[in-house]
């Protein structure tokens, strides 16, 4: 049996010295072993939990005994998984969902109701805007959208019901950077929360509770998994809130992590570090090289001193840039633009053309017509996603071959 620590009436915990560092935590946090001694996590695909008799049954039902009970709301292998991913991110507690975006709903339903009021960038994700604007729109949850960069944006949308101020950063595809330590004074001031989707980052370059944010979304599905296999989502955050509002909402409404996707998902957190350093540097390289290229009108990737926000987001990435990396290939009229993008990105015979990320394979996606087709051209113009720009979220390949994957379409325009 491995070293573990054991309160009354608690599961155990892992006996870890309280010092360790981010990449001893990403291999070692989690549950103790079993009785069978395994140094790999076991997987346990077990819909519920026998208990040796009623008794014991009744008090764990009552919560007056940590068990585990049913695989909705409490399974040892998506339990190792929350507490490494809340360790990452210096989070009391964390709470697995089946995808970043259930993750989102479990944040707003768990906190909010009819009446109240959110702040959030307009850089995010699209379809947490969807979601945020049509769903909870109906729910009569509404939503002021500002901007990504401008602090004093956020201060004059709040209102006496705002609850929480959400936000993303970097964003897709820009790579606008918010100033978190702002927005969590500003959300404090007023008596409500700060969510960040810490996604593009992860906690291996930035840790927003850190910078007084409240509460951490992911999106397991990229960085955390990182090898592009599962969809998966959590929340970070208080106990208070993680086993309070939110594990009652899980038990209720049920968009629970699979057992199995959870494993993924832990197992990958091994990896995040060195894949999260590899990738960036490889991804400012990338940069460096795309911003001297005649063909390439502009690069946006915060690791360059041409970022707008560059220094703030050395300061909050622990410096580095991140993994991803968009630019705008040369052409004036918006079909000729199209038209470059188009031919960079089929000249490729090494990136994959799909619009995930954080993957070890690298990904190239025009943002217009994919990520961002369902938006009119006014509006992505606005949001300045224009049709010459092409997002790369850089993976493990040789920095040469990206290179040279990328220049092979450069030359033909
Ligand atoms: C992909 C993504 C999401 C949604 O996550 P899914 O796992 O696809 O549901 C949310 N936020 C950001 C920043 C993302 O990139």
């Amino acid at each position: 049996m491995s070293r573990s620590t054991r309160e009354p009436g608690r599961l155990p915990r892992v006996d870890l010295p309280t010092d360790v560092r981010l990449e001893t935590i990403a291999v070692r946090e989690g549950l103790p072993a079993t009785p069978w001694g395994e140094n790999s996590e076991a997987l346990f695909l077990t819909s519920s939990f026998v208990h040796p008799d009623a008794a014991t049954a009744a008090a764990r039902f009552a919560n007056e005994e940590e068990a585990f009970v049913y695989s909705r709301f409490t399974n040892p292998t998506t339990m190792m998984m929350e507490r490494r991913l809340a360790a990452l991110e210096g989070t009391e507690a964390c709470i697995a969902t089946s995808s970043g975006m259930s993750a989102i709903m479990l944040l707003v339903m768990g906190l909010l109701k009819s009446g109240d009021h959110i702040i959030c960038s307009r850089s995010v994700f699209g379809s947490t805007i969807k979601l945020l604007q049509a769903e909870f729109g109906k729910f009569g949850v509404q939503t002021t959208f500002v901007s990504q960069t401008d602090v004093a944006e956020w201060r004059a949308a709040l209102q006496p019901n705002t609850r929480l101020l959400f936000a993303e950063t970097p964003s897709n595809p820009l790579t606008e950077v918010c100033d978190i330590r702002a927005l969590a004074d500003i959300a404090h001031g007023a008596g409500a929360l700060l969510a960040v989707d810490n996604c593009f980052c992860s906690p291996a370059l930035q840790q927003p509770v850190k910078l007084g944010a409240d509460l951490i979304i992911h999106s397991g599905t990229k960085y955390l998994d990182g090898q592009g296999r599962v969809v998966a989502g959590a929340v970070c955050g208080p106990a208070a809130l993680i086993d309070g509002p939110f594990m009652a909402l899980m038990r209720s409404a049920g968009m629970c992590l699979s057992p199995f996707n959870a494993w993924v998902v832990l197992k990958g957190l091994e990896t995040l570090s060195i894949r999260m350093k590899a990738q960036s540097e490889t991804a400012l390289a990338l940069a460096q090289w795309l911003e001297v290229q005649p063909q390439v009108a502009r690069v946006y990737y915060p690791g360059l001193p041409s970022h707008p926000q560059h220094e703030l987001a050395m300061a909050q990435q622990g410096g580095s840039g991140g993994a991803v990396v968009s630019f705008v290939t040369r052409g004036d009229a918006a079909d000729a633009a199209r038209a470059n993008a188009f031919a960079v990105i089929d000249a490729t015979r090494i990136c994959s053309i799909t619009s995930n990320l954080g993957d070890t394979k690298t990904t190239v996606t025009h943002p217009s017509s994919t990520s961002h087709g369902r938006l009119t051209e006014p509006q992505r113009l606005a949001a300045g996603i224009t049709q010459g720009m092409i997002r790369v979220a850089v993976g493990l390949e040789h920095i040469d071959d990206l290179k040279t994957d990328l220049a092979r379409g450069l030359a033909l325009i």
